[in-house]
């Protein structure tokens, strides 16, 4: 036998993490790396934050899973909470973000469904998304890579490219059930939606009656600077996925709509065996507690905007290796001459420095949003030292 017992799915590298401290992940030979990924934008608090672990725990040693044949006060508080503190006005838990994009598209095909326009099931997405990887995830993405071997995909998407408002106009027919978008683009690149695109989605949503569906699953909770995305770009969804940051590492996510929107998940409609438990709920709520309040998200701005610029500036010394800064808030993105991979490679094994390559030659710098002033010393100490040494043919 040759398969290994992990199914072999990920191209894992040699840093075996064994314990997390604040923005550190420390390895089983005892080696510290400074976490710039953050378990890809879902540690948000960094790792063994005690508001985090003390709610887990608590909760773990009260009640931890009972069905959804029950009453949940734990999921009517933190949904109360998500519909306070956004636009929507209900809320379905699931474990992950693709099942709250699944989520998400259900309630889009539903919404026309219900009152008997079947004929309206398309989602209108956008090239070098990414939305997770089931079934209907990975066919709502034109990466032809996710496709391979997993023929057929399930019908109804329809791609064009990101930040083309005349190209989503141009594909809209009677067959349109809504558009699909991250607000932010977090694997094909920390590519920012513009206003204008955005905004021109809404308008075409609210003019032809369609759905427009934000995927906030990795640019939300907190992570540009405000609670969602979607607030400082001045669009409002009526449909939206969220995960990562908002179980902080437990796996929960959610699909957020508004009443009219949601009109087509009546009962029976939709479910999750373990969506929405009270030890999810106790962890989402911790990270609620931690960062939906004003003063973190200020923090995590002026945190950002120094973090950008100490960026713009340093990459002037390197115009050979780096071309930009892009993102919003901490989902930033350095995009790159030639191939992120390489270098990637280079911080992590010379300098323990965790960053994620992306699409479109971007390297993602998705910090905890915790960090404070010496992690990004820290920081810019290691990716100086690596940039100076760095080789691209050398890989
Ligand atoms: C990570 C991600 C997903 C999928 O989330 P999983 O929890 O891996 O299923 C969906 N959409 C976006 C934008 C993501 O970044």
């Amino acid at each position: 036998m040759t398969i290994t017992p992990l199914m072999p799915v990920y191209p894992r590298c040699g840093v075996r993490p064994v314990k997390g401290e604040n923005c550190h992940l420390i390895t089983e030979d005892g080696t510290r790396y400074l976490d710039f990924a953050a378990g890809i934008a879902v540690n948000l608090l960094g790792h063994s934050h005690p508001g985090l672990i003390a709610a887990i725990q608590q909760q773990a040693a009260t009640l931890m899973h009972v069905s959804n044949l029950y009453g949940s006060p734990q999921g009517e508080a933190l949904a109360q909470r998500l519909v306070d503190a956004t636009f929507a006005d209900t809320v379905f838990f699931t474990n992950s973000g693709a099942e709250a994009v699944e989520a998400a598209i259900k309630t889009a095909r539903a919404y026309h469904q219900v009152n008997g326009d079947t004929t309206r099931y398309e989602l209108i997405t956008f090239n070098n998304a990414f939305h997770g990887r089931t079934m209907a995830t990975i066919s709502a993405s034109s990466q032809e890579k996710m496709h391979k071997g997993f023929a057929p995909l399930l019908p109804g998407f329809r791609y064009v490219d990101f930040n083309d408002l005349e190209g989503a106009r141009a594909a809209i027919g009677p067959q349109t059930a809504g558009f699909l978008v991250e607000p932010v683009q977090g694997e094909g690149g920390i590519r920012v939606g513009t206003a204008e695109f955005l905004q021109g989605l809404r308008a075409l949503a609210d003019e032809h009656d369609l759905m427009l569906v934000f995927d906030e699953v990795q640019c939300g909770v907190a992570r540009t600077g405000t609670l969602y995305a979607y607030e400082q770009l001045g669009v409002v969804p009526d449909i939206m996925a969220t995960a990562k940051g908002i179980g902080g590492g437990f796996p929960l996510g959610a699909c957020l709509a508004t009443e009219k929107a949601a009109r087509g998940m009546g009962l029976g409609t939709h479910g999750s065996t373990y969506g929405g438990n009270p030890l999810a709920m106790a962890a989402g709520m911790a990270v609620m507690d931690a960062v939906a309040n004003e003063e973190f998200l200020a923090d995590v701005r002026a945190k950002a905007e120094r973090l950008r610029g100490r960026l713009e500036q340093f990459i002037g010394n390197y115009p050979e290796l780096f071309d930009s800064v892009r993102g919003l808030g901490l989902m930033l993105g350095l995009k790159m001459k030639g191939e992120p991979r390489g270098f990637m490679v280079h911080l992590r094994d010379k300098y323990q420095l965790l960053t994620v390559a992306a699409g479109d030659n971007t390297l993602r710098l998705l910090p905890p949003l915790v960090i404070g002033d010496a992690e990004m010393d820290e920081f810019f100490d290691k990716l100086s030292a690596g940039a100076a040494s760095y080789k691209p043919d050398a890989g």
